[in-house]
């Protein structure tokens, strides 16, 4: 996982409204952007059922560590995989309540520059087990969506 400092995120972000839509893309469902976002932005808060089961696996949830895994609701269950995606997601702990036991939040944050109506994407990362062939169309596609890690391991099987 990756860098989980961000100083942008010292108190818990507030609710966005309409950041983002849900719109047809060539290969489904996409999200894109209501307005821009500068670099390391915060997008949204991804939202769904957290799942406790270190075996789960779907096409759209999120591991979130120890074994967790978010199952997330629209609109960040869209997002669409890219090789060289616009934005990653990240997660916190934060309580609900003062004295409450913290608990896991996952937000999407922009890589880079987002104008207004850029599809959002993220690198999905997946282990070869559930790679599918990737149809994301930018220069430096690895042909499957699948960790830049495990992308070697796949080429050779
Ligand atoms: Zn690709």
């Amino acid at each position: 996982m990756k860098n989980l400092e961000r100083s942008e995120c010292g108190s818990r972000p507030g609710p966005k409204r309409k950041s983002v839509r849900v719109a047809r893309t060539r290969i489904g469902k996409g999200v894109f952007a209501r307005r821009s976002y500068p670099a390391s932005a915060m997008v949204g808060e991804i939202t769904g059922k957290i799942v406790d089961d270190a075996d789960y696996g779907s096409d759209y949830c999120f591991d979130i560590g120890d074994g967790l895994y978010l199952e997330p609701v629209p609109p960040f269950r869209f997002v669409n995989h890219c090789c060289e995606p616009n934005c990653e997601f990240d997660y916190h702990q934060y309580s609900d309540q003062p004295g409450e036991e913290p608990r896991k939040r996952v937000y999407l944050f922009a890589l880079r520059d987002i104008k207004k109506g850029e599809e959002l994407s993220i690198d999905y990362n997946w282990s070869t087990t559930y790679a599918i062939p990737c149809r994301c169309q930018a220069p430096s596609c690895r042909g499957w969506v699948v960790s830049q890690d495990s992308i070697d391991e796949l080429v050779q099987q």
